[in-house]
């Protein structure tokens, strides 16, 4: 006998219940661009983009065109042997990428790519110790764990890795003191995502650069959740010019599919060895399908204008119809990675705009409702989630 839907959604709860909390109880089955479809044809506007990796949001025709021939054609392929849509993968990317990066790891999700770097510019550095911020976030596996700033589960997972400090996000004299001649490598978003659409301001960041010269250590940018267009340049370090040792990437990189990478400098490159690292995963052809048709899709229809242009767009809406209210703290973000700081908790919203307003969206931190939508809105999606953002918290002011 068929299992009814609402079976599939108590065995859901059941078997994966121990670490997440679910939203409603629709059941997803389908997406078609910037939209999702539950089991009874509701449709709801996704400004999530699945947790920020949607980027030409769903079942985009070139991303199932790219995935079914890959499928027909060779999905697994070890990383010791050469793949024909690994190297063009490879060659996309590299026009992507600054030029002072040149090498490559490849692997399947950000928290495998910061473990990487971190073993990366330990083995670089010969060093043992690590700077990250407060408020930071890299990822739930037990070294990026150790650099993600959660004091409150960490407490209850100690110890991890020793020698990492956090210090305070856009404090420049702080992190001067934080980061030694003992730090191998500062972890850092451009803008924290998770810890609350915090900005980082240019000075802070090339102060930060600059200190990490001075000590030798290596500055390792996690472009995780901001890169690959997000805030309106292809990594969001090039708004502040930074040059950094090695960059984690993944989120966009797939568009969906679950990929990761970490680029980085021949100096580090030059400190690395056969069996320093290494993924069965990672690399395999269906991703590098999905990476290489991703980066083209993102070339050709110029997401990342779009991403500048109408985060812009957003951003202005919002602080025109929101920003006089009183439950709103401060709007703010870049591209489209906006966040909008509530001076009461965001999950309630974040369920009326589910159930009553069919828009879909994050928090960031327990008051900060985030925007995080595909890179390819257009005005009319910006323009309805302006409207439902602005009713929903204009019927609790
Ligand atoms: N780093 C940043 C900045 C992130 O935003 C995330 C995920 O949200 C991660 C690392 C971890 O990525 P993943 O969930 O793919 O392991």
């Amino acid at each position: 006998m068929e299992t009814s839907h609402s079976e599939l959604a108590t065995l859901e709860e059941q078997m994966l219940g121990g670490v997440v909390t679910k939203r409603g109880r629709a059941i997803f089955q389908r997406g078609e661009g910037m939209y999702l479809f539950d089991t009874e044809g509701r449709k709801y506007l996704d400004f999530t983009s699945a947790q920020g990796i949607a980027f030409l949001g769903h079942a985009h025709p070139v991303m199932q065109q790219a995935l079914a021939s890959q499928a027909s054609q060779l999905m697994s392929l070890p990383s010791f042997l050469y793949g024909e849509t690994r190297g063009r993968f490879l060659r996309k990317l590299a026009e992507i990428l600054p030029r002072h990066l040149p090498h490559v790891y490849l692997c399947n999700s950000g928290t495998e790519a910061v473990e990487a770097a971190l073993k990366f510019a330990r083995l670089a550095t010969g060093r043992t110790s690590l700077v990250a911020t407060r408020k930071g976030f890299h990822g739930r596996t037990a070294g990026a764990f150790s650099l993600t700033w959660s004091p409150k589960t960490k407490d209850q997972l100690v110890p991890l890795l020793p020698a990492v400090t956090h210090t305070t996000y856009n404090q420049a004299d702080m992190l001067a003191d934080a980061v030694t001649e003992k730090t191998a490598g500062l972890f850092l978003e451009v803008v924290q995502g998770e810890g609350g659409v915090n900005v980082g301001q240019t000075e802070f960041l090339q102060r930060a650069q600059q200190v990490c010269q001075s000590r030798a250590a290596l500055l390792i940018i996690d472009e995780i959740q901001t890169g690959f267009g997000r805030t309106g340049r292809w990594f969001g370090f090039q708004h502040a010019d930074l040059r950094p040792d090695l960059v984690c990437m993944a989120k966009g990189l797939g568009a969906g599919f679950p990929m990761g990478a970490v680029a980085f400098t021949p100096a580090v490159k030059e400190k690395l060895f056969v069996g320093a690292h290494g993924s069965t995963f990672g690399g395999n052809p269906l991703a590098c399908a999905a990476g290489l048709t991703a980066l083209t899709a993102y070339q050709e229809l110029d997401t990342v204008g779009n991403a500048l242009h109408m985060g812009a767009y957003l951003l202005q809406g919002l602080r025109e119809k929101t920003g006089h209210l009183k439950i709103v703290r401060d709007i703010r973000g870049k591209g489209l990675l906006l966040g909008i700081e509530l001076r009461t908790h965001v999950r309630p919203f974040l369920q009326t705009l589910m159930l009553e307003q069919g828009v879909l969206m994050l928090n960031a931190g327990p008051r900060i409702l985030r925007l995080l939508p595909p890179l390819i809105l257009e005005q009319c999606h910006a323009d309805a989630a302006i409207d439902a953002v602005s009713s929903v918290l204009a019927a609790a002011s």
